[in-house]
């Protein structure tokens, strides 16, 4: 059975779009392209659905059919026309067998109209072998083969490589844009947690729409209520910390550093303006009670302080070292509330 083929560029992209495509068009076209911009922002996206333009036998004015035969390969997964190369599972490096695989691909004929597309993702995650063994592939590939390079990084990708590649800069979202395109999907949560959602994914899509698919978003909704709970002393540090460390341990300690920075930054600026939802505005208020400087400057200093402690707690439990999340989270929370105590 094959699926439908979605084959619409994401809306933040539609200018690059339309300037890859008119390229192409116009057949002045590079054979390599170094697609880059910030990590979960659809550089991969944008790279499967330009291989699908580019491959589609009777390709509509702006975007692939999504019938004819190569479309339907692609939505299947297996169009002999295209290669994906990424790192194997638990690996961040593509391996040199792996490049030897774009030679014989190299090597053969086309299946449909003559393009050939080799997708590579990502581009730093070539090791020196690896970039030399892809060299000759890149400097001299038969007609109508297309590279296209994906990075999160540039700089970190090889001058041999870098240097043979065409530089598209693939934009990234406002976070209006973002908003709008997660409202699109179907199982959405409400706005003020989108905007949460958002937040915590530092105004990344992609990552977004993971916290979004995983069934995490509710998990979060609650934590930052729990976290408001635990300001106002309506819960118990001890209780709150039980309950998570039996369960969204990683998502709690996420969550609190995320939220601390924002305190900081609202600390140091005194503006709320770019705090998001709800129940982190009433925590910046409670926060704000007090007009004394010092009392001020002391707040910053244990805001940062914590800061710090949750962050290493998160390196730890997502580390080798198996640390005791009942006794850690304890500490954390009992820290935190103090934060928000009046002095007497
Ligand atoms: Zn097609």
């Amino acid at each position: 059975m094959t699926r439908t083929l979605d084959t619409t560029p994401l809306p933040w992209h539609g200018d690059v779009w339309q300037q890859t495509l008119n390229v192409f068009r116009a057949g002045s076209a590079g054979h390599a392209y170094l697609l880059h911009g910030e990590a979960d922002t659809g550089k991969r996206h944008f790279a499967t659905r330009l291989a699908e333009y580019l491959l589609c036998q009777s390709p509509l004015p702006t975007t692939a059919c999504g019938l004819c035969k190569s479309c339907l390969l692609n939505a299947a997964g297996n169009n002999p026309d295209l290669l994906v190369l990424e790192p194997e599972e638990g690996s961040k490096q593509i391996k040199v067998e792996q490049v030897r695989d774009v030679r014989q691909f190299l090597e053969m004929r086309s299946h449909g109209k003559g393009r050939r597309i080799i997708i590579l993702d990502t581009a730093e995650s070539l090791g020196t072998s690896s970039a030399n063994a892809l060299l000759k592939g890149l400097e001299e590939p038969p007609q109508d083969v297309v590279f296209l390079l994906l990075s999160d990084r540039p700089r970190a990708v090889l001058p041999t490589i870098s240097s043979r590649a065409q530089s598209l800069r693939m934009p990234r979202p406002r976070r209006d844009e973002v908003l709008a395109w997660l409202l699109t999907l179907s199982e959405q949560p409400s706005v003020a947690d989108l905007e949460q959602i958002i937040e915590l994914a530092q105004g990344r899509p992609l990552a977004a729409r993971a916290i979004i698919d995983s069934g995490l978003a509710a998990a979060y909704a609650e934590i930052g209520e729990t976290l408001l709970a635990l300001a106002q002393q309506r819960e118990y540090p001890l209780n709150v910390a039980s309950r998570y460390n039996k369960s969204h341990c990683l998502e709690f300690l996420t969550m609190l550093l995320h939220w601390l920075a924002e305190l900081s930054k609202f600390r140091m600026t005194a503006s709320a303006a770019s705090l998001k939802g709800q129940a982190l505005l009433a925590l910046a208020q409670s926060l704000a009670g007090t007009h004394e400087t010092e009392r001020q400057q002391e707040q910053t200093l244990a805001l940062l302080q914590l800061y710090n402690r949750v962050a290493t707690a998160q390196m730890q439990l997502v580390g080798t070292t198996n640390p005791n999340t009942q006794l850690m989270l304890e500490d954390l929370l009992l820290d935190f509330a103090r934060l928000f105590k009046r002095p007497r």
